[in-house]
């Protein structure tokens, strides 16, 4: 196995424990779509549980699916991206809570529910426009969900939306449509116990973005926004290391790569990797292969550090990012699930 992510729970754990301290009395909902970025989705949501960690923002059915079944009945799932009426009825046979940003769902969820109320969570669109009411919409939509809730068709567990966290004036704009929404939805009789906003960057930053709950996934992995502050200011450390063999030193030294393609293949020249023997420059990146800095100091199997908590000269998953112009999550996420993730706790 030359090419493995190191995925180590305990700083999971750690970063599970700083979220949590930051955030209170907000709840942590942790989100794990994707393979819980990149890195797991089972082995992550199983440590999260032990850890206290009663929320989990899925994302998709399917992935809720796999956490329902890891975590049993007490575990309590959020999926917003519920296509199909047979997607809705397979999201309500596993006690799903459903985010819903249109009316047509609204009503496929209260037509298809099962005997138990179907446990929603109203979106409102504060400015994303990535689906959600819109705000002219909202008093009806609110007044149909109120009445439906009435008829014991669903339970309004929650209102929530999403922010960019790319501006404090935007994400200030988005939060006063969303406690407009918010007294609109109280007028109407509603009176969720999960009011959710904020992920990452603003739950951290910006205490009055956590209402009842925050949907927090990046930090948790030890991600850290491109361009912002780093691990160390945010208290938080990346739970993964991604290492890659030597397989020739000569005529130059090359890394086993052929797992490595979906990196960005302008990250040759641009970043340093890790050694046993310290810093190692990056040279070029292909689909066969990586040529680092060093000739002759390094041996056949040696492991270099493509990326991960920093310590041996490698950068974090961020650090590479930022030298392509891109954005942590999308380095961990184009790591090919065919490379093996290794757990250590
Ligand atoms: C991905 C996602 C999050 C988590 O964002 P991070 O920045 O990774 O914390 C929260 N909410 C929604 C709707 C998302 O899609």
């Amino acid at each position: 196995m030359s090419v493995v992510l190191h995925v180590d729970l305990d700083a999971l754990a750690a970063n599970l424990a700083e979220i949590r301290r930051r955030v209170a009395p907000a709840l942590h909902m942790l989100v794990v779509k994707d393979d819980a970025y990149g890195h797991g989705l089972e082995p992550v949501v199983q440590r999260a549980w032990t850890e206290g960690v009663k929320w989990f923002g899925a994302f998709d059915v399917r992935t809720g699916y796999i956490v329902r079944a890891a975590l049993g009945p007490e575990a309590r799932i959020f999926v917003w991206m519920v296509g199909s009426i047979d997607e809705v009825r397979d999201a309500l046979h596993e006690d799903l809570d459903i985010g819903v940003g249109d009316l047509g769902l609204l009503e496929d969820i209260a037509t298809a529910r099962r005997p138990a109320a179907a446990r929603v969570h109203l979106k409102i669109d504060t400015g994303l426009h990535r689906n959600g009411v819109r705000p002219e919409e909202w008093p009806a939509f609110v007044a149909r969900a109120a009445q439906l809730e009435h008829d014991g068709a669903i339970e309004v567990v929650g209102v929530w939306s999403h922010i960019a966290e790319a501006s404090e004036a935007d994400d200030d704009d988005a939060r006063e449509a969303f406690d407009a929404a918010l007294s609109v939805a109280r007028d109407a009789g509603l009176r969720p116990s999960m009011r959710h906003l904020a992920a990452s960057a603003a739950a951290f930053d910006r205490p009055e973005f956590r209402y009842d709950a925050v949907r927090v996934g990046a930090f948790a992995y030890g991600i850290r926004p491109a361009g912002g502050p780093d691990e160390t200011e945010l208290g938080i450390r990346p739970i993964a290391r991604l290492s890659a063999s030597v397989i020739e030193t000569d005529p130059v030294v090359r890394i086993d790569a052929t797992s490595l393609h979906g990196l960005p293949s302008s990250l040759g020249g641009r970043v340093t990797l890790g050694s046993p023997s310290g810093p190692r420059r990056l040279i070029a990146l292909d689909t066969t292969g990586g040529s680092i800095e060093g000739e002759g100091a390094s041996l056949v199997g040696e492991e270099i550090t493509v990326y991960g908590p920093s310590g041996d000269g490698a950068g974090s998953a961020t650090t590479l990012a930022e030298a392509v112009g891109t954005i942590g999550e999308e380095i961990a996420l184009r790591l090919s699930p065919l490379v093996p993730r290794v757990y250590s706790d």
